[in-house]
């Protein structure tokens, strides 16, 4: 029996991303606040007084395992911080100009209207990973302590199945599963009320769903896959603060797809492209989808004389709002993309994902006020919710990803009914998120040779400007102590072997922008088996989501292993 340190806090957020960053930092504010106005007698109630708060990040540093595209809407950085930009906040470029580009196999049609979803003149074209590192600090200079290399490994609950906090990972242990001479327990974290914040798929939230069926009256999530390259270009090859969204090649017209180009100071673009994890054809890989959106004649062109910089791979929940699981349960609330609060229709989530923080902070100062964490008092973060404007900006996009499950045309349509009707949607009304994106794969028998082995044949990795998977793991700066026993748990590798060698040439060779997984001939079996080179792994929860069997769980390895996606 291993003993562990018990740490007691107030409160504890799980993950520093810009949900529960907002959080923390809201949080402190408004006590300040909350405790001024009980002192004058403007407010009845108790005074919350100075309370413990912590934030436990597996990355080595706030920001190191952040990704985004990003374009950010400042709505909510404007509530929390009304001068952020005096205070320092690293936006790096004002966008100036949108387009919308249709995408044939050769040409690039632009729309003579932005659709008003992506119209984002005025807003800030950022590097997620540095406004996190930036509001980290802001953090730590109010008193808020942050945990980096903290990797939380499971929720904690007592005997009424209450959420009193988390256990953090071990450390130092080798490969086989045994201590090594740095070893070091988890320790226990014990709080009034946690925060999930972990973003899309987190591991925690999928452990606190499953045991306390908070999905049980929404939609199943779906979700997409985003992979992205930050690169230098030769001046004038795109301009600084433009910004282009495309639809089209390379996606079939059964698969949710589309690319984005955001130019950037110093020369510098962002560039990427997002492929839907409810995809039909088990042969679509959507890293080699992005690299083969690079070698459209258009996108080449900017791309020219250029040199790739960085490189990071990431999930995101793109269901909306009919896939939100309950947000609340005893001592705890679930924020951000752990939330699913992004909206798909504008590819924006850093907005909605601080906002759903802030009002998670105000339910905190309310359950403090009353001595009461549990869903009585917590449930009230719901309802804040929904008479907010995030309510306001993702119920009508409620239909959104659910127009694209029958193809490109269907979904177009339904995109201008929906704008015109407030949401309503032709031929998937509504809640049409019946299945999990993973059991639309279809086998490979079933796709009556639609299915094409050859899809990707013509791409040729130059390492110049198109990229094998492992050129690209090199510039996402991931590393992980190979000493360690794997983080990805495939619970049952026979099937890998065969049925689903068979029915679907094993995807996770496909999906997983990050080579870790390879099917390797075994002499003395004679056939090939499942490897995994989980050292690889960007941290980007795809194999969680999209394997076809859920036969692979994706769990936080040791504190401060992964990818560095500082500036990105
Ligand atoms: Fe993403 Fe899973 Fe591959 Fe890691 S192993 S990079 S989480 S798909």
């Amino acid at each position: 029996m291993i003993e562990r340190e018990q740490i007691e806090m107030d409160v504890v957020f799980v993950g520093a991303g810009p949900a529960n960053l907002a959080a923390a930092l809201h949080l402190k504010k408004s006590i300040a606040e909350h405790d001024e106005l009980v002192e004058r007698g403007a407010l009845v109630g108790k005074k919350v007084g100075d309370i413990e708060i912590g934030i436990v990040e597996k990355g080595p540093y706030v920001g190191a395992h952040i990704l985004s595209g990003a374009v950010m809407d400042p709505i909510a950085i404007r509530e929390l911080m009304p001068d952020f930009l005096e205070q320092g906040c690293p936006v790096d470029t004002v966008v100036t100009e949108d387009a919308a580009w249709y995408m044939t196999d050769k040409k690039a049609v632009e729309a003579p209207i932005t659709p008003p979803p992506l119209k984002n003149k005025g807003k800030y074209i950022i590097s997620l990973s540095k406004m996190c590192e930036w509001l980290g600090e802001k953090c730590e200079e109010a008193g808020i302590n942050i945990f980096p290399e903290f990797p939380a490994a499971e929720v904690l609950y007592d005997d009424n199945d209450r959420v009193v906090g988390i256990r953090t990972g071990d450390k130092g242990i080798d490969k086989d599963g045994k201590p090594k001479g740095n070893f070091e327990p988890g320790v226990d974290l014990l709080a009034k009320v946690t925060v999930l914040g972990e973003g899309s798929r987190g591991s925690l939230a999928k452990q606190l769903t499953a045991r306390l069926g908070l999905k049980q009256d929404s939609e199943e999530q779906v979700y997409s896959l985003g992979v992205k390259e930050l690169w230098e270009i030769p001046a004038g090859n795109f301009a600084e603060g433009r910004v282009v969204h495309t639809l089209g090649f390379p996606s079939d017209t059964d698969t949710y797809g589309g690319g984005w180009i955001y130019g950037m100071k110093n020369n510098v673009i962002s560039i990427g492209y997002v492929t839907g994890l409810d995809y039909k054809d088990p042969m679509i890989d959507p890293h080699a989808e992005f690299q083969k959106f690079k070698t459209h004649p258009k996108i080449a062109e900017i791309l020219k004389g250029g040199k790739m910089l960085k490189y990071g791979a990431k999930s995101i929940n793109t269901g909306g709002y009919y896939t939100m699981p309950k947000l609340y349960a005893d001592g705890v609330l679930i924020v951000g993309d752990s939330g699913s609060f992004l909206n798909g229709q504008r590819i924006k989530g850093i907005h909605t994902a601080m906002k759903s923080g802030m009002l998670a902070a105000e339910t905190i100062i309310s359950a403090f006020a009353h001595e009461d964490f549990s869903t009585k008092t917590l449930k009230s973060y719901e309802a804040k919710v929904n008479q907010s404007w995030i309510y306001d900006e993702l119920h009508p996009v409620r239909n959104f990803h659910a127009a694209f499950q029958k193809g490109r045309w269907s979904a177009l349509i339904n995109t201008g009914l929906q704008f015109a009707t407030g949401g309503l949607a032709w031929g998937v009304m509504p809640k049409e998120h019946g299945i999990p994106g993973y059991e639309r794969m279809q086998h490979l028998n079933d796709r009556n040779g639609n299915s094409d082995p050859t899809r990707y044949a013509d791409l040729k990795f130059d390492k110049e400007s198109i990229f094998d998977k492992i050129t690209d793991v090199y510039h996402a700066g991931v590393a992980h102590d190979e000493d360690q026993p794997s983080h990805l748990h495939v619970l049952d590798t026979e099937i890998c072997a065969t049925r689903c060698a068979e029915e679907y040439a094993n995807p996770c060779q496909r999906f997983c922008p990050a080579a870790v997984y390879e099917m390797e001939f075994n002499e003395k079996r004679n056939r090939k088996e499942l490897k995994v080179n989980f050292s690889n792994c960007v941290h980007c929860k795809t194999c969680d989501i999209a394997d076809p069997y859920q036969i692979i769980n994706w769990v936080t390895p040791e504190g401060g292993g992964g990818p560095d996606y500082k500036g990105m």
